[in-house]
């Protein structure tokens, strides 16, 4: 069975010292069957030198270096300690307009550097409430598949975040979550079902230790991206626990 994966992404949050916190909380915290990665801020990365769990970035540029004036690349990412990057984060895809196009391109950017990519998916309200979301989260998938192929899916994990549950506090059930995630790992399944059964597919939106438990009990839920609860120790550490 698969391993759970708890990732916090702190978004434009925290400190240095936060980071020392977390650093502390965390390390030695030895969970069975559950892998623990925090992506902090790329300023903060050189602040976990000393922790023994994962780091992840927020985001990288589709390209390897040159004049693209404050970017950062998967190699820097890499150097910096990092195993994951999220990419296609809602965020990212409001704020700065990245196209399903352009995260295939740094998922591709990732994988080449040997980062495992986040890739963040999900719809807004709308759509949930239009019914149409299997089709909106295949064309966020499929733009990927066609670039990067589906046996990369090996090297990959998927987020489910519907965006109307992204620090609203308004978390989708564990039915609507597991709803999507079989339906992403069907879809996946239909390249390839031997990658679509190992793939690790995490749940974010509104996730706190108060609802964890439920939602990572879900079959096809494999763990969590965190936002808003992964910013207190204590509070992070519990979700990784019922991740268990
Ligand atoms: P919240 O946990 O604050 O709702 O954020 C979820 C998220 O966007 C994690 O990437």
């Amino acid at each position: 069975s698969r391993r759970h994966l708890v990732a916090g992404n702190w978004k434009m949050n925290g400190n240095s010292q936060l980071a020392t916190q977390m650093v502390a909380a965390l390390n030695g915290q030895s969970i069975d069957g559950v892998d623990i990665l925090v992506c902090p801020p790329s300023l903060y990365l050189g602040d976990f030198k000393q922790a023994d769990f994962s780091l992840g970035g927020q985001n990288l540029s589709e390209f390897a270096s040159g004049a693209h004036t404050g970017e950062v690349s998967a190699s820097m990412l890499l150097e910096a300690g990092c195993k994951y990057v999220l990419v296609g984060h809602s965020e990212r895809r409001t704020d700065n307009h990245e196209s399903n196009d352009l995260v295939a391109k740094k998922v591709e950017a990732a994988l080449k550097n040997g980062l495992i990519p986040v890739l963040c998916v999900g719809e807004p309200e709308s759509i949930r409430e239009d019914g149409t979301y299997f089709d909106f989260i295949s064309a966020q998938l499929d733009a990927v598949i066609e670039l990067v192929g589906i046996a990369q899916f090996a090297h990959m994990v998927v987020a489910y975040e519907p965006v109307w549950a992204i620090g609203t506090g308004k978390t989708a059930s564990p039915e609507q979550a597991q709803e999507v995630h079989k339906f992403i790992r069907d879809h996946i399944a239909k390249g390839d079902t031997d990658i679509s059964q190992k793939l690790q597919i995490l749940y974010g939106g509104s996730v706190k230790s108060a609802n964890a438990k439920e939602l990572f009990s879900q079959p096809d839920v494999d763990g969590g991206l965190i936002g808003g609860a992964s910013l207190d120790p204590q509070e992070f550490l519990n979700i990784c626990q019922a991740a268990k």
